[in-house]
């Protein structure tokens, strides 16, 4: 028996349960259409909420910025120096999100674990739905955590109280959920950060370019201001169709993670491309919000049309859709099923969403045509007869 035996026992485990990604290998830019092994077939499981995937304006600024600046960043910014382009960056991504300073990180993920542990909290309230990267940055600190439930400020309330002698306090949420589509009551939640003196934090991750006015994310979408909002988290590879992560917050919040964020100091910065094709991103939101108009009424009338036909697409106040099967065995058949009809649309299992709550989760992007969604509702219904869902 080799020593990685045990490898080869897991991942049948996991076939058995139907827990098994089987990844697949797309051969055309990420569109409303894409080919998948030969076939063609409707995206519905990307999040690219706006389409600027494979926007022919992000792919020139990426094209120019190679030619003007070459590719890779040479090594982490505190050494090599800031290139200028991540700066120019920072700047757009301040005003976007009217905010004093943001600083610029590799991924969403990252982005997680480079913040949450240089707060240094004493105790960190969190969401029991929050996202991995999030679950994963906690784990990083040796703060006693409190897990309220989801979205329950009373819950959260609570915890508060029991944990009201620790001294540095951290509350953590996710802006809209990313398996269930719901958003955080962030309004209440600052509010209640407020009275305990709580530092608080939001991951806007499926939040910016979603919702708020020109998708500036949920802390617009409440009204509310960055002094509410201690530090709001960004991604750059979902609405805005690239890579990347950022912290926006106060001028402080910044300059401070740019002396201590072991991933600012330890890894390298993104790429030329992503910077430049990033910042023509931001530009396009900030002058223009006919996408995110455009993703909504998509939205809309997918759910709609899901819901008449008998679907339960949960607790979803946002594009996030998903079709709740249960058993992550028939999760997995419906999505192979709906593979056979050209629908492109992944079940998601444990540990992504809790047991027995597996779903495919629908991805409606402005990039999608009526016609897309009537194609796509057609075949649901009849996956979704012939399996005996609906
Ligand atoms: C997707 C996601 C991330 C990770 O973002 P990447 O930029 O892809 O690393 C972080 N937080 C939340 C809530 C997410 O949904």
């Amino acid at each position: 028996m080799s020593k990685l035996t045990f490898m080869q026992e897991e991942l049948n485990r996991l076939e058995d349960v139907g827990l098994y990604n089987n990844i697949r290998t797309i051969e055309s830019p990420q569109d409303a259409w894409l080919k998948i092994e030969g076939k063609r077939v409707l995206n519905m499981c990307s999040n690219n909420y706006l389409g600027l995937a494979d926007d022919k304006r992000i792919a020139q600024a990426a094209k120019e910025a190679i030619d003007k600046y070459g590719v890779g960043p040479g090594a982490v910014r505190t050494i090599a120096g800031t290139m200028e382009l991540h700066k120019i960056l920072e700047d757009t991504l301040a005003e976007f999100k009217q905010v004093e300073a943001t600083i610029g990180l590799q991924s969403g993920f990252v982005t997680n674990q480079a913040v949450i542990p240089q707060i240094g909290a004493d105790a960190i309230f969190t969401d029991s739905l929050n996202h991995a990267s999030i679950i994963d940055g906690v784990r990083l600190t040796k703060s006693k955590r409190f897990i309220y439930e989801h979205n329950d400020v009373n819950d959260l309330n609570s915890k508060l109280e029991e944990g009201k002698e620790f001294g540095r306090k951290l509350i953590i949420t996710d802006g809209v959920f990313s398996m269930d589509g719901d958003i955080a009551p962030l309004d209440e939640i600052a509010k209640i950060a407020k009275e305990h003196d709580a530092i608080l934090m939001v991951d806007d991750a499926h939040g910016e370019g979603v919702l708020g006015d020109h998708g500036r994310g949920i802390v617009n979408h409440f009204k509310l201001s960055h002094h509410d909002v201690d530090i709001d988290v960004g991604t750059l590879s979902k609405a805005m169709g690239v890579v990347g992560g950022y912290v926006a917050g106060t001028k402080l919040l910044t300059e401070y993670l740019a002396q201590k964020a072991r991933p600012f100091l330890f890894s390298s910065a993104t790429t030329i491309p992503d910077v430049a094709a990033a910042i023509a991103s931001v530009r396009i939101l900030m002058e223009d919000d006919s996408l995110v108009r455009k993703l909504w009424k998509n939205a809309e009338y997918f759910q709609q049309g899901m819901r008449d036909l008998g679907f339960d697409t949960g607790k979803t106040q946002t594009p996030i859709t998903p079709v709740m099967l249960g058993e992550a065995k028939l999760s997995k058949e419906f999505s192979k099923e709906l593979f056979k009809e050209d629908i492109f649309a992944m079940s998601i299992g444990f540990p992504t969403v809790p047991k027995g709550m597996a779903r495919i989760r629908v991805m409606l992007s402005a990039a999608h045509s009526t016609e897309d969604l009537d194609f796509a509702l057609q075949k649901f219904e009849k996956v979704g007869k012939s399996l005996q869902v609906i």
